[in-house]
């Protein structure tokens, strides 16, 4: 038998996720290459949201004080499945300061980060022997395809409202169906930075009530929140669960306080939600399906300690003012960010795959197409990287556009 006509012995889906690298990820690695054979100065890397500002020192004094005074037996025991209580507890506290709630330490699941906590809740409010469908609005956060579609429901989309990327109320409504179990609002947004107002949240919520009411099932709101103290001009991101009573939060530290790799963040389960205990222990329940024992215990206890912690936006609005600036004086259309540390950019010429290959070969200029963020045409730059890093990139991103759109093809 010939090696290709052999049956697999693995999942193909699985084998698809672990195959099919992401653009992201692809020009990360790219970049990493680059820089090991010709040195970091010469790549200008904006494809990841790494956080470019070290953690607040907050952090740091967590991490010292509990290693120097708790028993490592105890610092690094596994906790309870949904995290340490005591955690659990001030961080309810934490939200119930900010937003007027009453949440408790059994409302709140901790997971490593968002990631684990959207894949979570995705599986368990996909149900058995029935369509299952996750509405997305585009531009959005590529990997919502695998941590749906990894448990059996389809990611369906609609686009947002251009020119400013606002929430497509119509096409949402029009989208909705008997098998929709609920609709992912990422605000502030990646790729997009792209914060929405509560007015146009309000007006989602009464579509989503109305369309709960008429199909005879709630339509949950799933908040991914990873970026909702990355804010500038002193907004604040709107509170989902006090607009909509069927959301369940997504949250993540990994960009608030700086520690992606450390790998924490929770679900909130809100007590007003429908069946929510039932709700809340699905999500454990997918949560140990999917191997997640607890979230790591040490981190959890840093998290505890930090929950009024805000990051500071002080290099991160600098660094978007400049690009902002620089690009649109270079022609570019962008979408002015209203949070995140992303900037979405009309690919000149149209074609985001064949400008962002053509920066990238041409120039050392990764930034990502956004064909798999479900919006193609633009390209994301992920301005978390130095200052110094932006200020010498704008000749570059100005004599790049230039020269592709006067090549001969
Ligand atoms: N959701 C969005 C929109 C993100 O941008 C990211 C990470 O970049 C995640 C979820 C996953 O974040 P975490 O590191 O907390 O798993």
């Amino acid at each position: 038998m010939n090696k290709d006509d052999m049956p697999g012995y693995c999942s193909e889906r699985a084998l698809g996720y672990g195959r099919q690298k992401s653009a992201i990820r692809e020009l990360f690695e790219y970049g990493k290459k680059i820089a090991s054979e010709q040195g970091s100065e010469q790549v200008f890397d904006f494809s990841i949201g790494n956080p470019s500002v070290p953690p607040p020192c907050q952090v740091e004094d967590a991490f010292r004080s509990l290693l120097d005074n708790e028993p490592p037996l105890v610092l690094h025991s596994y906790t309870s499945a949904p995290g340490d209580p005591r955690v659990r507890q001030a961080i309810a506290e934490g939200l119930n300061r900010n937003y007027g709630t009453s949440y408790q330490a059994n409302n709140l699941y901790l997971t490593c980060g968002a990631a684990a906590a959207l894949s979570s809740t995705f599986r368990a409010l996909t149900l058995a022997g029935t369509e299952n469908e996750i509405l997305a609005i585009a531009p959005y956060f590529p990997e919502y395809r695998c941590f749906v579609e990894g448990h059996g429901a389809t990611l369906t989309s609609v686009h947002s409202c251009l020119p400013n990327l606002s929430l497509p109320l119509e096409a949402i409504e029009s989208a909705i169906t008997s098998s929709t179990r609920a609709v992912i609002i990422n605000s502030p947004n990646n790729p997009s930075g792209k914060l929405y107002e509560r007015a146009e949240l309000q007006a989602l919520g009464a579509i989503l009530e109305n369309k709960s009411r008429e199909l005879g099932h709630p339509i949950f709101i799933v908040s991914d929140e990873p970026y909702r103290e990355l804010v500038y001009d002193g907004k604040r991101t709107p509170f989902i669960p006090s607009i909509y009573r069927n959301t369940i939060v997504c949250y993540s530290y990994s960009k608030a306080l700086s520690l992606p790799g450390e790998r924490i963040g929770y679900v909130l389960v809100p007590t007003e939600l429908d069946q929510w205990q039932d709700i809340y222990d699905a999500i454990a329940g997918a949560a140990r399906a999917l191997g997640y024992v607890c979230a790591p215990s040490l981190i959890q206890r840093v998290v505890g300690l930090c929950v009024d912690v805000k990051p500071d936006m002080t290099v991160y609005d600098l660094n978007r003012r400049l690009l902002y600036d620089g690009l649109t004086e270079a022609g570019y259309s962008c979408v002015k960010p209203q949070g995140a540390f992303y900037l979405f950019v009309e690919a000149p010429g149209g074609d985001a795959e064949a400008f962002s290959e053509f920066a990238k070969t041409r120039y050392n200029l990764l930034l990502v197409p956004s064909d798999s963020f479900g919006f193609p045409g633009y390209l994301r730059i992920s301005y978390c990287v130095s200052t110094e890093r932006i200020r010498s990139s704008l000749p570059l991103f100005e004599e790049c556009k230039r020269n592709y759109l006067n090549r001969s093809v």
